[in-house]
């Protein structure tokens, strides 16, 4: 089947063509609004995706090289996001199937995260573990196939997304300061300095208290030595971003060995994070695992990882009803 799908779940405004699996065109527009901000304005997001949707979803039918007639389903992010956000791509996703008389499918956002892993080769097989971490989640979940999978651990507070930006905030970085965190990380000491790591049960993360830990290093430090930020950044990135990295890892090693799997992917934004990356690779030696994360473009949001989720249920003929709305938050 050819399949559009659309994203519009949090800032950025994405579109996809996708056939038999395989991804033919993958068109993202981050909105820039937001910079201003440091952190996304709901209402201006809104915005900006009735904007971009238009241009956004013309380019991905043109690069793929598809007519409109050829489509055989469109696909959308049902939930979780911004309300306001979800409306204009569900919206948008509704009218296009009614003026076509295409079927519907409705995806979670989430679930697509962890299904990039199986938009190119090799793909991990079936049970595996991934650990998702987002800017708005942290998850364990145990995907038993492309369209079954549950959730086995997560974050009680901030997510691993958070953890960076926040982090990156206190450093005087600009919104969103994960990325650059990886940057400044590559060329410091990541044991310059000592963070804790919290005692959390079960496969459960919190970044709170690290946040918290953070601030206070820094107003000490700065007490003796108001540059101490400019002077140190390197390694002051490197050691947030090797305890924040430690303590995913942490869980995940947990997760593998209390399942047995060894099939293990990392997925979301922050899976492009060369620490973490590398980190899984080590891991995975020591341990036996197979390990996977999907290409950039894939980690971050984007429509590709839609319409491969769309593709599975497609398949099982999961469609969804012209009425369909979208959900602020949703459970599996
Ligand atoms: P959710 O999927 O939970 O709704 P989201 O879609 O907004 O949230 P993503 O687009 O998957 O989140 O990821 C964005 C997050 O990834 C941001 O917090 C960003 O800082 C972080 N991120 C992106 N690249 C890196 C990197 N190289 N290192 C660390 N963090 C990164
Ligand atoms: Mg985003
Ligand atoms: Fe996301």
């Amino acid at each position: 089947p050819v399949l559009l799908a659309i994203e519009s779940s949090c800032d950025e405004t994405a579109a996809a063509i996708c056939k038999d699996g395989q991804v033919l065109s993958n068109i993202v527009a981050t909105q820039k609004v937001h910079e201003q901000y440091g952190g996304v304005v709901p209402e201006l997001a809104s915005r900006a995706h009735m904007q971009h949707i238009v241009p956004v979803v013309d380019q991905a039918i043109q690069q793929a090289g598809v007519s409109l007639e050829e489509l055989d389903a469109i696909a959308f992010t049902q939930a979780p996001g911004l309300i306001g956000a979800l409306l204009v791509g569900a919206q948008f996703a509704r009218s296009i199937a009614l003026a076509l008389n295409k079927p519907l499918i409705s995806v979670h956002h989430m679930q697509a995260h962890v299904v990039a892993n199986l938009i190119d080769d090799p793909k991990p097989c079936f049970p595996f573990l991934c650990l998702t971490v987002s800017g708005g989640h942290t998850q364990l979940v145990l995907a038993e196939s492309p369209t079954n999978m549950k959730v086995i651990g997560e974050t009680i507070d901030d997510a691993a997304g958070e953890a960076f930006d926040k982090s990156a905030k206190l450093l005087g970085l600009p919104y969103p300061g994960g990325p650059l965190i990886d940057v400044y990380a590559k060329k410091g000491n990541p044991k310059a300095f000592r963070f804790p790591e919290p005692q959390i049960p079960d496969l459960n993360f919190s970044f709170s208290g690290l946040k918290t830990a953070i601030l206070y290093f820094i107003q000490e430090h700065q007490q003796e030595n108001p540059s101490f930020i400019q002077d140190r950044l390197p390694d002051i990135c490197a050691s947030i971003q090797d305890r924040i990295v430690s303590i995913l890892l942490n869980k995940l090693k947990k997760a593998a060995l209390e399942t047995g799997i060894r099939e293990i992917c990392l997925a979301g934004g922050v899976s492009a994070n060369s620490g973490l990356r590398n980190g899984l690779e080590q891991m995975g030696k020591k341990y036996g695992w197979k390990t996977y994360y999907p290409a950039l473009p894939y980690c971050t949001d984007n429509a590709a990882m839609i319409a491969l989720a769309a593709y599975y249920k497609f398949l099982e003929k999961d469609f969804a009803d012209l009425s369909v709305t979208p959900t602020a938050r949703a459970g599996w």
